[in-house]
This record gives C-alpha cells, sequence and structure tokens, in this order.
C-alpha cells in the first residue's frame, strides 16, 4: 500500500542541472515537483519532499530524506539534455527487483498520454539516488530542455500542469488506486469554505493551484495572510 511518496526535485541551487536557452532543469524540475506534491495530497497521500525551493541537497542526502521518513516510493524528477533532435520522455530505475520498473513504466504511460511526447521507455543504470534508496525508486526524464520544441513546452503551465497529474495517475496505475479517488476534504472544498467564511473572494482553481505550486516565501505570505484573516474573524 502507498501511503507516502517521497518526490526528488533534480538538481537546485548551485547545481542548474541541464542549461536551455531560456530555462534552467533546476525550475523545471522544481515546478513539476511542487504541483505533484499538491495533487498527491489532494489525493490523501502523504508527500515527502527533498527539497520545495531554489536550494542544493547532495544526492545521498536525498536517499537519506526517503529512507529516514519511511517513503513507500521515491521519484526523482529530471529534464534531459542531448542534441536539439533528441527529444522524448525516458526512466531510469536501479537494475534490481522489477518494482522499480513496473512503476517506471506507469509513470511513462501517462505521461505519453497526456503530453503526446515520445516514449524512450524505461532503462537501467547504477544512478546514486537510485541505489541508495531502499524503497521502489525511478528517475523520470521529462523531455529534453536541449530540444528547443521540447523546451517551450515543458516552460508552460498547461504542460506542467498536465505532466503533474501523469506522474500521479502512474503512482495510482502502480498502487492500484483508483485514478478518481481523492481526499476526504479536496482543496476544492477548503478554497469554498473560506470564500464562504469570508477570508478570500478568489474560488477560481486556476489561481489556487498557481500560489500552491509557487515558491516558498510567496506561499508562506498567502498563509500568513488567510491565517491573519481568520484570527481577525475570531476576535470579533
Ligand atoms: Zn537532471
Amino acid at each position: 500500500m502507498i501511503v507516502k511518496v517521497c518526490i526528488d526535485a533534480g538538481h537546485g541551487g548551485k547545481d542548474p542541472g541541464a542549461v536551455g536557452s531560456t530555462v534552467e532543469e533546476k525550475w523545471v524540475a522544481l515546478d513539476v515537483t511542487m504541483r505533484v506534491a499538491v495533487k498527491l495530497q489532494n489525493s490523501g497521500i502523504d508527500v515527502v519532499m527533498t527539497r520545495d525551493s531554489d536550494q542544493f541537497v547532495a544526492l545521498d542526502d536525498r536517499a537519506k530524506i526517503a529512507n529516514s521518513k519511511g517513503a513507500d516510493i521515491f521519484i526523482s524528477i529530471h529534464c534531459n539534455s542531448s542534441s536539439p533532435e533528441a527529444c522524448g520522455t525516458e526512466a531510469w530505475v536501479f537494475p534490481r527487483e522489477d518494482k522499480d520498473h513496473r512503476l517506471a513504466d506507469c509513470i511513462l504511460q501517462k505521461i505519453v498520454e497526456r503530453t503526446g511526447f515520445k516514449n524512450r521507455y524505461t532503462k537501467q543504470d547504477n544512478l546514486a539516488v537510485l541505489r541508495l534508496t531502499k524503497m521502489p525508486a525511478v528517475l523520470v526524464e521529462l523531455g529534453f530542455i536541449s530540444n528547443p520544441q521540447e523546451e517551450q513546452i515543458m516552460k508552460t503551465y498547461d504542460y506542467q500542469d498536465q505532466v503533474s497529474t501523469a506522474i500521479v495517475e502512474g503512482i495510482k496505475l502502480y498502487a492500484g488506486i483508483p485514478l478518481e479517488m481523492t481526499n476526504q476534504y479536496s482543496y476544492d472544498d477548503t478554497v469554498n469554505n473560506m470564500v464562504i467564511d469570508g477570508v478570500t473572494t478568489t474560488d477560481n482553481m486556476a489561481y489556487w493551484e498557481q500560489v500552491l505550486a509557487g515558491n516558498t516565501s510567496a506561499r508562506a505570505d498567502y498563509i500568513r495572510s488567510i491565517l491573519k484573516r481568520y484570527q481577525d474573524l475570531l476576535r470579533r
């Protein structure tokens, strides 16, 4: 049973990862990871993140976080780089049990369905984060930042929304969780209740999706202002 997922946004801080003409891998990885986190939580699945800001985290520390928090699966999110013609999505697993392989295949299947990116399938390699993690572990290369077309697509809100939904669907497919199953309190309910309580006037979900996927200090500011309004409400 999958109750806790560790999502690992590749690179960060002094390590930009692959550098495209207008975007760096570390930012795409972080944006997609934040969206995956929100969507998993909305499905009632616990999330551990190895970073939730532009921060450098060593590879062995990433595995240590997943192991010490008792994650059931580990998903590392990256973008590929090669010649400008190379395109498509692929996944990497450590050469061991086939659990990892099946998880990778489920995620790729859903990514291809939702983004139309070419399936380059699952491959094996002795990568540190895959070797050191004790649970089924997959490294996903979303697409090629070195391919001008894929770079443009991967920057967009629409793509990041679709690919993050696909990753969550892939996890659910692997775990045998119905795709439509959601938490008792989805954040749609939470937002609706905040509108009813008069602490926000915005019930536009696209807006909240952006707020929740934003950088840590912006999210902290929103949470602070929401808490302040609830406090004022209670004092009335
Ligand atoms: Zn990478």
